[in-house]
């Protein structure tokens, strides 16, 4: 496994569109690293500079340390594997995954060795003679990752490698690939536009917006400590509420339009700017049916009423509009207790510590 450095990278294509835009980055030796963004944000050209298949316009790449800017793809020791898996459809399974080795020129009895062990450990021995058209959607994809980590690489590369799977067998593939990386130590960069798969995968992630990178954490970090509006918008699902910011009995509050006020956290008491952004996941609010006395008791005094119910299985998401007219989402675990339909008036409860300040 290998370090790999980003620094200040940009890559601006013929035509002039810059597609990436001095992007910065540090990832460790054995992580799994994933970049995450919509399409078109610079994922697969980050990826493709990082291999060697296409070079920056500036900045600089370095693996341990040396600079490998200008090293061609073959003598950077990664491997890569592609969303539509590049398999030789005329070859079998194990001229396929041979295929690396033979241009490497290494001799045919230890070929043959590796070929099987890099069979074995994506669980398709007995497979070798097949044809790619022979073989599942779950199948190809192995087949692929076989061919990449046969060669012993010290980075693998992957882009939205499961994109084609449907989703049991995707989230079967998410799990194996990790134990894979983990059990060969790999530094693992992994491309996605699905914050799901980045979140449960991920030892860190770097999400990506038009070129440029908006934050680099982990999952828990990205998900609970969003540091723009871009990142609370696209990872989860979350409610943003924007305003003036106001002075209130005890500290600092936003004034979020038509009286609704929401207090912050003290430890931000100090926070400069005069307009804000907070966000709020839909999961942090508490909701209960207006009992003025109760409600009032629990410390929720924001009213609503209930939009749409949508029964999740494992929770439920309510859509609501406040009674200050602002929609929100709002998400319980199924406790089992009654579900509150459409049209109830309800009373809603949150942390002012839940609250997460945007940069915009
Ligand atoms: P992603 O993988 O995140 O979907 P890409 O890295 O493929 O994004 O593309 C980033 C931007 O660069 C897009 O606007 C895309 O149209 C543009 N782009 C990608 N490849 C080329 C190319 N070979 N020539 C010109 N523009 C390109
Ligand atoms: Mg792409």
């Amino acid at each position: 496994s290998a370090n790999i450095e980003i620094a200040g990278v940009s890559k601006i294509y013929d035509g002039g569109v810059r597609a990436v835009d001095a992007i910065a980055m540090d990832i460790r030796p054995g992580e799994f690293f994933s970049l995450l963004g919509p399409s078109g944000c610079g994922k697969t050209t980050t990826l493709r500079m990082i291999a060697g298949f296409d070079s920056p316009s500036a900045g600089e790449i370095r693996l341990d340390g040396a600079d490998i800017t200008h090293v061609p793809a073959h003598k950077r020791d990664m491997a890569m594997v592609f969303q539509n898996y590049a398999l030789f459809p005329h070859r079998t399974v194990a001229e396929n995954v041979a295929f690396g080795l033979r241009m490497r020129k290494i001799d045919k009895a230890t070929i043959a060795t590796k070929v099987k062990a890099a069979l074995a450990m994506v669980e398709l021995s007995g497979m070798e003679d097949r044809k790619p058209a022979q073989l599942s959607g779950g199948q190809q994809q192995r087949v692929a990752l076989a061919r990449a980590i046969v060669i012993s690489p010290r980075v693998l590369l992957c882009d939205e490698p499961l994109g084609a799977l449907d989703k049991k067998l995707r989230q079967q593939m998410q799990f194996e690939l990790k134990q894979l990386q983990k059990a060969l130590g790999l530094t693992l960069v992994f491309v996605t536009h699905d914050q799901e798969e980045a979140l449960a995968m991920s030892d860190r992630i770097a999400v990506m917006n038009a070129g440029r990178v908006e934050q680099i954490g982990t999952p828990v970090e990205i998900y609970d400590q969003p540091r723009t509006r871009f990142v609370a918008d696209f990872i989860g699902d979350t409610n943003i509420f924007r305003g003036q910011r106001v002075t209130m009995d005890h500290g600092i509050g936003i004034a979020a339009g038509n009286g609704l006020l929401l207090a912050l956290p003290d430890n931000i008491a100090a926070a400069g700017s005069e307009v804000l952004s907070v966000a709020l996941r839909p999961e942090k609010i508490a909701v209960a049916p207006a009992d003025p006395v109760e409600a009032r008791s629990k410390g929720m005094s924001t009213r609503g009423t209930v939009e749409s119910t949508n029964f999740l299985g494992g929770a439920v998401l309510y859509r609501l509009v406040l009674d200050s007219g602002h929609r929100i989402l709002v998400q319980q675990p199924n406790s089992g207790a009654p579900l509150h339909p459409p049209g109830q008036a309800v009373a809603l409860g949150w942390r002012p510590a839940d609250l997460v300040i945007l940069e915009d």
